[in-house]
Protein backbone atom coordinates (compact mmCIF):
# COMPACT_ATOMS: atom_id res chain seq x y z
CA UNK A 1 0.00 0.00 0.00
CA UNK A 2 1.08 3.69 -1.19
CA UNK A 3 1.21 5.41 2.14
CA UNK A 4 0.55 8.93 0.77
CA UNK A 5 -2.15 7.78 -1.33
CA UNK A 6 -3.59 4.99 0.94
CA UNK A 7 -3.98 3.33 -2.86
CA UNK A 8 -3.43 -0.48 -3.63
CA UNK A 9 -4.25 -3.06 -6.01
CA UNK A 10 -5.59 -6.94 -5.10
CA UNK A 11 -3.35 -9.36 -3.52
CA UNK A 12 -3.47 -11.26 -6.90
CA UNK A 13 -2.34 -8.53 -9.34
CA UNK A 14 0.49 -9.56 -10.83
CA UNK A 15 1.80 -9.15 -14.92
CA UNK A 16 0.03 -11.43 -16.91
CA UNK A 17 2.19 -13.16 -20.47
CA UNK A 18 -0.13 -13.09 -22.94
CA UNK A 19 -0.05 -10.57 -25.80
CA UNK A 20 -0.53 -9.62 -29.22
CA UNK A 21 1.36 -8.70 -32.51
CA UNK A 22 -0.10 -5.20 -32.02
CA UNK A 23 1.21 -4.77 -28.44
CA UNK A 24 3.50 -1.80 -28.46
CA UNK A 25 2.17 -0.13 -31.00
CA UNK A 26 -0.46 3.22 -31.84
CA UNK A 27 -2.97 4.01 -34.85
CA UNK A 28 -3.73 7.29 -35.60
CA UNK A 29 -8.42 6.70 -36.14
CA UNK A 30 -8.55 10.57 -36.25
CA UNK A 31 -6.13 13.19 -35.50
CA UNK A 32 -7.75 13.51 -31.84
CA UNK A 33 -8.44 9.71 -31.65
CA UNK A 34 -5.07 7.90 -31.03
CA UNK A 35 -5.31 3.93 -30.08
CA UNK A 36 -2.63 2.36 -28.26
CA UNK A 37 -2.46 -1.72 -27.54
CA UNK A 38 -1.33 -2.43 -24.33
CA UNK A 39 -0.24 -6.39 -24.76
CA UNK A 40 -4.14 -7.97 -25.85
CA UNK A 41 -5.97 -4.59 -24.42
CA UNK A 42 -5.97 -0.89 -25.47
CA UNK A 43 -5.91 2.63 -24.06
CA UNK A 44 -7.03 5.48 -26.17
CA UNK A 45 -6.01 9.44 -26.34
CA UNK A 46 -8.53 11.83 -27.49
CA UNK A 47 -6.90 15.09 -28.03
CA UNK A 48 -5.09 16.09 -31.27
CA UNK A 49 -1.18 16.89 -30.40
CA UNK A 50 -0.85 19.05 -33.59
CA UNK A 51 -3.69 21.45 -32.26
CA UNK A 52 -1.04 21.69 -28.90
CA UNK A 53 -5.09 20.30 -27.21
CA UNK A 54 -5.33 18.84 -23.67
CA UNK A 55 -5.62 15.03 -23.88
CA UNK A 56 -7.62 12.33 -21.90
CA UNK A 57 -6.87 8.90 -21.74
CA UNK A 58 -9.32 6.13 -21.72
CA UNK A 59 -8.59 3.25 -19.63
CA UNK A 60 -5.12 2.24 -17.88
CA UNK A 61 -3.91 -0.91 -19.58
CA UNK A 62 -2.61 -4.01 -18.05
CA UNK A 63 -0.63 -5.32 -14.66
CA UNK A 64 2.94 -3.73 -14.84
CA UNK A 65 2.75 -1.34 -17.95
CA UNK A 66 2.58 1.85 -16.77
CA UNK A 67 6.41 2.93 -18.12
CA UNK A 68 4.67 1.58 -21.69
CA UNK A 69 1.85 3.98 -21.79
CA UNK A 70 3.70 6.48 -19.93
CA UNK A 71 6.55 6.24 -23.14
CA UNK A 72 3.45 6.24 -25.13
CA UNK A 73 1.90 9.25 -24.06
CA UNK A 74 4.54 11.10 -24.34
CA UNK A 75 5.84 10.29 -27.86
CA UNK A 76 2.67 11.31 -28.83
CA UNK A 77 1.99 14.68 -26.89
CA UNK A 78 5.62 15.64 -25.95
CA UNK A 79 7.99 14.59 -22.63
CA UNK A 80 6.54 15.72 -18.98
CA UNK A 81 2.72 16.03 -20.87
CA UNK A 82 0.31 14.63 -18.72
CA UNK A 83 -3.51 14.31 -19.60
CA UNK A 84 -6.16 15.99 -17.77
CA UNK A 85 -8.24 12.88 -16.57
CA UNK A 86 -8.41 9.19 -17.10
CA UNK A 87 -12.08 8.01 -17.86
CA UNK A 88 -12.20 4.54 -17.24
CA UNK A 89 -14.53 2.16 -19.21
CA UNK A 90 -15.03 -0.20 -16.37
CA UNK A 91 -13.23 -1.46 -13.62
CA UNK A 92 -11.58 -4.96 -15.04
CA UNK A 93 -8.11 -5.87 -14.12
CA UNK A 94 -7.21 -5.52 -17.84
CA UNK A 95 -8.22 -1.89 -17.85
CA UNK A 96 -6.80 -0.82 -14.40
CA UNK A 97 -3.43 -2.98 -14.72
CA UNK A 98 -1.40 0.58 -14.38
CA UNK A 99 -3.76 2.99 -13.20
CA UNK A 100 -2.21 3.77 -9.54
CA UNK A 101 1.79 3.90 -10.97
CA UNK A 102 -0.16 6.17 -13.19
CA UNK A 103 -1.92 8.62 -10.99
CA UNK A 104 1.36 8.46 -9.07
CA UNK A 105 3.05 10.03 -11.84
CA UNK A 106 0.48 12.25 -12.94
CA UNK A 107 -2.25 13.34 -10.26
CA UNK A 108 -4.96 13.44 -12.60
CA UNK A 109 -8.62 12.36 -11.61
CA UNK A 110 -9.91 9.52 -12.43
CA UNK A 111 -13.96 9.06 -13.34
CA UNK A 112 -15.63 5.82 -13.88
CA UNK A 113 -19.68 5.42 -13.78
CA UNK A 114 -21.22 5.04 -10.51
CA UNK A 115 -21.95 1.22 -10.44
CA UNK A 116 -18.41 0.30 -10.94
CA UNK A 117 -17.30 2.61 -8.05
CA UNK A 118 -17.65 -0.27 -5.36
CA UNK A 119 -14.64 -2.51 -8.17
CA UNK A 120 -12.63 0.08 -7.76
CA UNK A 121 -12.68 1.36 -4.17
CA UNK A 122 -11.69 -2.33 -2.83
CA UNK A 123 -15.32 -3.07 -1.98
CA UNK A 124 -16.16 -5.49 -4.10
CA UNK A 125 -15.21 -8.38 -6.33
CA UNK A 126 -16.14 -9.09 -9.64
CA UNK A 127 -17.65 -12.66 -10.34
CA UNK A 128 -15.01 -15.01 -10.94
CA UNK A 129 -14.22 -15.68 -14.70
CA UNK A 130 -15.65 -18.42 -15.91
CA UNK A 131 -13.28 -20.66 -17.65
CA UNK A 132 -15.41 -23.26 -18.26
CA UNK A 133 -17.51 -21.32 -21.08
CA UNK A 134 -17.67 -21.86 -24.60
CA UNK A 135 -14.14 -20.55 -25.72
CA UNK A 136 -10.91 -20.53 -26.44
CA UNK A 137 -7.20 -20.85 -24.75
CA UNK A 138 -7.84 -17.29 -22.98
CA UNK A 139 -10.98 -18.23 -21.44
CA UNK A 140 -9.36 -21.16 -19.88
CA UNK A 141 -6.69 -19.17 -19.02
CA UNK A 142 -8.91 -16.48 -17.04
CA UNK A 143 -8.67 -18.07 -14.11
CA UNK A 144 -4.82 -16.82 -13.74
CA UNK A 145 -6.60 -13.01 -14.23
CA UNK A 146 -6.03 -10.52 -11.12
CA UNK A 147 -10.19 -10.68 -9.46
CA UNK A 148 -9.56 -8.80 -6.46
CA UNK A 149 -10.54 -4.97 -7.06
CA UNK A 150 -8.52 -2.50 -6.99
CA UNK A 151 -8.93 0.84 -4.15
CA UNK A 152 -8.30 3.69 -5.53
CA UNK A 153 -9.57 5.29 -2.58
CA UNK A 154 -10.66 9.14 -2.92
CA UNK A 155 -9.15 9.18 -5.73
CA UNK A 156 -11.34 8.02 -7.99
CA UNK A 157 -14.84 9.84 -8.62
CA UNK A 158 -18.54 8.79 -10.37
CA UNK A 159 -18.91 10.17 -14.14
CA UNK A 160 -21.80 12.94 -13.52
CA UNK A 161 -25.49 11.32 -13.89
CA UNK A 162 -26.09 13.62 -16.72
CA UNK A 163 -24.24 11.96 -19.37
CA UNK A 164 -21.38 14.47 -19.86
CA UNK A 165 -17.50 13.79 -19.72
CA UNK A 166 -15.53 15.39 -17.90
CA UNK A 167 -12.56 17.21 -20.27
CA UNK A 168 -14.50 16.09 -23.20
CA UNK A 169 -17.31 18.11 -23.84
CA UNK A 170 -18.21 16.91 -27.55
CA UNK A 171 -18.61 13.57 -26.02
CA UNK A 172 -21.54 11.54 -23.98
CA UNK A 173 -21.19 8.33 -22.06
CA UNK A 174 -23.76 5.71 -22.56
CA UNK A 175 -24.21 3.30 -20.13
CA UNK A 176 -23.33 -0.07 -21.45
CA UNK A 177 -23.92 -2.90 -18.92
CA UNK A 178 -23.73 -6.86 -19.24
CA UNK A 179 -20.03 -7.47 -19.58
CA UNK A 180 -19.77 -5.10 -16.33
CA UNK A 181 -22.18 -3.63 -14.33
CA UNK A 182 -21.47 -0.11 -14.72
CA UNK A 183 -19.52 -0.07 -18.19
CA UNK A 184 -20.00 2.85 -20.32
CA UNK A 185 -19.11 3.78 -23.62
CA UNK A 186 -18.52 7.17 -25.18
CA UNK A 187 -19.83 8.50 -27.92
CA UNK A 188 -19.56 11.80 -29.93
CA UNK A 189 -22.51 12.84 -31.88
CA UNK A 190 -20.37 15.50 -34.32
CA UNK A 191 -18.40 12.51 -36.44
CA UNK A 192 -20.40 9.56 -34.70
CA UNK A 193 -17.03 8.05 -33.52
CA UNK A 194 -18.02 5.56 -30.80
CA UNK A 195 -15.85 3.91 -27.80
CA UNK A 196 -17.51 0.99 -27.26
CA UNK A 197 -15.26 -0.59 -24.67
CA UNK A 198 -15.53 -4.19 -23.90
CA UNK A 199 -19.71 -3.56 -25.00
CA UNK A 200 -18.98 -5.22 -27.85
CA UNK A 201 -14.86 -5.68 -29.45
CA UNK A 202 -13.51 -6.38 -32.77
CA UNK A 203 -11.28 -9.66 -31.99
CA UNK A 204 -12.74 -12.54 -30.55
CA UNK A 205 -11.13 -12.16 -27.20
CA UNK A 206 -11.51 -15.70 -26.19
CA UNK A 207 -9.50 -17.50 -28.80
CA UNK A 208 -5.73 -17.07 -28.23
CA UNK A 209 -4.62 -17.22 -31.77
CA UNK A 210 -7.25 -14.61 -32.96
CA UNK A 211 -5.93 -12.71 -29.77
CA UNK A 212 -2.43 -13.18 -30.82
CA UNK A 213 -2.97 -12.45 -34.57
CA UNK A 214 -5.81 -9.16 -33.98
CA UNK A 215 -7.77 -10.79 -36.73
CA UNK A 216 -10.01 -8.21 -37.58
CA UNK A 217 -13.82 -9.83 -36.82
CA UNK A 218 -16.72 -8.30 -34.60
CA UNK A 219 -17.59 -10.02 -31.42
CA UNK A 220 -20.04 -9.64 -28.28
CA UNK A 221 -17.74 -8.73 -25.27
CA UNK A 222 -15.19 -10.99 -23.84
CA UNK A 223 -17.42 -14.35 -22.87
CA UNK A 224 -15.09 -14.88 -19.62
CA UNK A 225 -16.38 -12.15 -17.35
CA UNK A 226 -19.33 -11.18 -18.92
CA UNK A 227 -21.90 -12.42 -16.64
CA UNK A 228 -25.33 -10.92 -17.85
CA UNK A 229 -26.02 -11.52 -21.76
CA UNK A 230 -29.42 -9.84 -21.75
CA UNK A 231 -27.87 -6.98 -20.58
CA UNK A 232 -24.99 -7.47 -23.03
CA UNK A 233 -27.40 -7.63 -25.40
CA UNK A 234 -29.51 -4.89 -25.38
CA UNK A 235 -26.14 -2.69 -24.76
CA UNK A 236 -24.78 -3.54 -28.34
CA UNK A 237 -28.80 -3.02 -29.89
CA UNK A 238 -28.52 0.08 -28.19
CA UNK A 239 -24.76 1.28 -29.44
CA UNK A 240 -25.92 -0.25 -33.26
CA UNK A 241 -28.90 2.83 -33.12
CA UNK A 242 -26.01 5.30 -32.96
CA UNK A 243 -24.74 4.27 -35.75
CA UNK A 244 -21.40 4.99 -35.84
CA UNK A 245 -19.14 5.93 -38.72
CA UNK A 246 -15.82 4.48 -36.62
CA UNK A 247 -15.36 2.27 -33.38
CA UNK A 248 -12.71 1.43 -31.15
CA UNK A 249 -13.11 -0.96 -28.89
CA UNK A 250 -11.64 -2.69 -25.41
CA UNK A 251 -9.48 -5.10 -27.58
CA UNK A 252 -8.83 -5.28 -31.37
CA UNK A 253 -8.10 -3.09 -34.23
CA UNK A 254 -10.49 -0.02 -35.19
CA UNK A 255 -13.26 -0.70 -37.26
CA UNK A 256 -15.10 1.60 -39.44
CA UNK A 257 -17.71 2.30 -42.37
CA UNK A 258 -19.86 -0.24 -44.16
CA UNK A 259 -17.96 -2.73 -42.63
CA UNK A 260 -18.33 -1.77 -38.92
CA UNK A 261 -22.13 -0.79 -40.28
CA UNK A 262 -22.49 -4.41 -41.47
CA UNK A 263 -21.01 -6.15 -38.95
CA UNK A 264 -22.92 -4.46 -36.17
CA UNK A 265 -25.80 -5.63 -38.26
CA UNK A 266 -25.30 -8.76 -38.25
CA UNK A 267 -23.91 -8.80 -34.59
CA UNK A 268 -27.27 -7.27 -33.22
CA UNK A 269 -29.65 -9.99 -35.91
CA UNK A 270 -27.54 -13.09 -34.80
CA UNK A 271 -26.24 -11.97 -31.35
CA UNK A 272 -27.48 -15.42 -29.53
CA UNK A 273 -25.67 -17.37 -31.96
CA UNK A 274 -21.96 -15.10 -32.59
CA UNK A 275 -22.09 -13.70 -28.88
CA UNK A 276 -24.00 -16.09 -26.48
CA UNK A 277 -21.58 -19.12 -26.03
CA UNK A 278 -23.24 -22.39 -25.83
CA UNK A 279 -22.28 -23.55 -22.46
CA UNK A 280 -20.64 -21.40 -19.51
CA UNK A 281 -21.83 -21.13 -15.72
CA UNK A 282 -23.49 -17.07 -16.52
CA UNK A 283 -25.87 -18.29 -18.80
CA UNK A 284 -29.02 -18.12 -16.60
ZN1 LIG B 1 -13.77 -6.14 -19.53
ZN1 LIG C 1 -11.38 -5.85 -21.62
Amino acid sequence: MNKETNMHYGADYKYIPTTSITSGTGIEVLPDLYQFTVQIVNILLIGNPEAEEKFVLIDAGMPKSSEMIITAVEERFGEGRRPEAIILTHGHFDHVGALIELVEEWDVPVYIHELEMPYVTGEKRYPEPDASVEGGLVAKMSPMFPNEPIDLGNRVQQLPTDGNVPHLPEFRWIHTPGHSPGQDSIFREKDRVLIAADAFVTVKQDSLYKVLTQDHEINGPPRYLTTDWQAAKDSVEKLARLNPSVAVTGHGLPMAGEKLTKSLEKLVRNFDDIAIPDYGKYLH
